[in-house]
């Protein structure tokens, strides 16, 4: 079966065939079935209406679920997602920003996805839809594990949520790879701050990549950044103490204590960025 649906309700009906597959760019679906037939029903994703977009709502942001990384990097958003469109820049290559998805690369669930640790700091939600009605979960419940998601049978995702940020928020993702240009990242970092009138730090989320099976939010660094004045550089409080949420594997990109190492310089990095030190 190859459907292409033209409603969110239509390609619910279509995903409620057993065994359909999502595609929206393909960037990870044809990929996972290099050299093998794609025999599964397909349901094509890219002609749903009102599927790709970016709006604002009722102090919501929303992403439509086929907006690909190209649309974020030249969408006119406020500088808190700048380091969600530094790592929409990071992702892959010009070709495959033009084809690749925020929802796919949410529901590919890789730890390395580059969407995520951004997206987690901006407290973002998915939206779903299915056959039997919509609902919607936090980013960090929708990813449950190593290539998992609460995504059930018949469910597609029609939109990624994050509520308005504060006015004056920046925010800023620093990527590790091998080499600069169109590699998977050995570790990444997201943060964003919010300052007070007095230049002090109001609240701050930093998140990171590829160092656990799924990306996770520093939230002791977070406590401790929270207060600090205007004087202090933020990026000098990062120590191994806050990195115990991740617990990185030893793969052919890097030994888990290389991670770990980089992971200290690599959000103290992103901390400078945030905060317009660098
Ligand atoms: C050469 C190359 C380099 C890459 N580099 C990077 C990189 O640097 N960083 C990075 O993070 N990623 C990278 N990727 C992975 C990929 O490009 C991204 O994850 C991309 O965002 C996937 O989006 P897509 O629309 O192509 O997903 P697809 O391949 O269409 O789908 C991916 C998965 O999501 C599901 N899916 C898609 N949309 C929906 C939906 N709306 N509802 C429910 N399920 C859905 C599909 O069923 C499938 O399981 C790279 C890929 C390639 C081929």
């Amino acid at each position: 079966m190859y459907a292409r649906p033209g409603t969110v309700e239509e390609a619910a009906r279509a995903m409620a065939v057993p065994g359909a597959l999502a595609l929206a760019g393909g960037t990870d679906v044809y990929p996972a079935h290099a050299g093998k037939p794609l025999s599964v029903p397909l349901v094509d994703l890219s002609r749903v209406q009102g599927l790709r977009g970016i709006s604002e709502v009722d102090g919501v942001i929303r992403f439509g679920a086929a907006t690909t990384w190209s649309d974020i990097i030249k969408a006119d958003l406020p500088p808190a997602f700048d380091g969600l469109k530094a790592a929409a820049r990071e992702v892959g290559s010009i070709q495959i920003q033009n084809r690749g998805t925020i929802a796919g690369n949410l529901c590919n669930a890789s730890p390395a996805a580059d969407g995520v640790p951004p997206l987690l700091t901006l407290d973002a939600s998915v939206e779903l839809a299915s056959a039997s009605g919509r609902r919607a979960l936090p980013l960090s419940a929708f990813i449950t594990g190593y290539r998992r998601t609460a995504l059930q049978p018949g469910e597609i995702v029609t939109a990624v949520l994050t509520p308005k940020p504060p006015a004056g928020a920046q925010s800023a993702f620093v990527k590790l790879g091998a080499r600069r240009y169109l590699v998977i990242s050995i570790i990444m970092a997201a943060a964003m701050v919010v300052k007070d009138a007095q230049g002090r730090i109001a609240s701050a989320a930093v998140a990171v990549g590829a160092a656990s099976p799924v990306a996770q939010r520093l939230v002791a660094l977070e406590r401790e950044l929270r207060g600090l004045g205007p004087g202090a550089r933020p990026s000098l409080l990062v120590a191994p103490r806050h990195l115990s949420p991740l617990s990185p594997i030893a793969d052919v990109r890097a030994s888990a204590d290389y991670r770990l190492d980089a992971a200290v310089a690599v959000i103290a990095e992103t901390l400078d960025r945030a905060t317009g030190l660098v």
